[in-house]
């Protein structure tokens, strides 16, 4: 059975572009949703491939027409998700994976409760704005309204981690793309999914042993220093 929706939210420059891509080189069948955004390209970035990059009157209208499973204003530019992308997914065998901010997924869970939430946290503040700073020297110099911007949202996002299924703290990265894999897998078995085909994959209860402490009501423990740093508790 394909179709499985994956939500994944966190703070801008908590590292959710980098795990996904680990992710979608980890598992297999999971198509990655291009969203559409009226913010201009980034770096290296694509059109088509991280994003779709339209005008802002071209938005408006796609809004107009319904065109949206979701959209919202983020950092001042819209973002939104097609509602082609799930159907389509579905019709290749595969699951699909928004990346969107939390307002954005909270429209998405209104209508599709069985989607699969999952929040990426960064470790703590100081980390959060050295990724915000080393990615935008990266793409070519630190905008330091842009990086102030995304730094005060990162608590009010934050603030939202209990509305998801799981919780990751992104510290070290192959731990945090494990870890997100193995949700997808553990969720896709739940689900009845074969992986390549194959009736059962050895590492199974390794990966749902994995994802379980993933669950948001098994990491107190692991997220109250984290959210502590931002000054929120539990
Ligand atoms: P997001 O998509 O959440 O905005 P990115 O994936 O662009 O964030 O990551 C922001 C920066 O942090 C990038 O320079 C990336 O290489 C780096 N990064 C991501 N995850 C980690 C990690 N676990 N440890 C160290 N650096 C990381
Ligand atoms: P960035 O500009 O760094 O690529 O993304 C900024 C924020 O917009 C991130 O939190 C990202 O998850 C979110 N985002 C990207 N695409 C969408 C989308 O289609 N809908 C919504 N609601 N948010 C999105």
């Amino acid at each position: 059975m394909a179709g499985l929706l994956f939500i994944l939210s966190a703070p801008s420059g908590s590292g959710k572009s980098t795990l996904v891509s680990q992710l979608r080189s980890m598992v297999p069948n999971l198509d990655f949703s291009v969203s559409w955004t009226t913010r201009a390209p980034r770096g290296s970035e694509q059109e088509g491939r991280e994003y779709h990059f339209i005008q802002r009157d071209e938005f408006l209208r796609m809004i107009a027409a319904d065109e949206f499973m979701e959209h919202a204003d983020v950092f001042g530019n819209y973002y939104g998700t097609a509602r082609t992308g799930l159907v389509e997914a579905a019709a290749r065998g595969n699951d699909l994976l928004l990346d969107i901010d939390v307002q954005g997924a909270a429209q998405v869970r209104k209508n599709m409760p069985q989607a699969i939430t999952i929040f990426i946290l960064p470790p703590n503040p100081d980390v959060l704005e050295r990724r915000l700073r080393n990615r935008s020297r990266a793409e070519g110099g630190v905008e330091e309204s842009v990086v102030q911007k995304r730094l005060a949202t990162a608590r009010h996002e934050i603030e939202k981690y209990h509305e998801y299924r799981y919780v990751l703290v992104n510290d070290v990265l192959e731990r945090a793309a494990e870890e997100l894999s193995a949700i997808v897998i553990a969720e896709r078995s739940c689900a009845n999914h074969a992986i390549d085909g194959k009736p059962q994959n050895p590492e199974l209860p390794r990966y749902r042993k994995l994802a379980e402490q993933c669950l948001l009501q098994n990491s107190a423990t692991r997220l109250q220093p984290v959210l502590a740093s931002f000054g929120l508790s539990l």
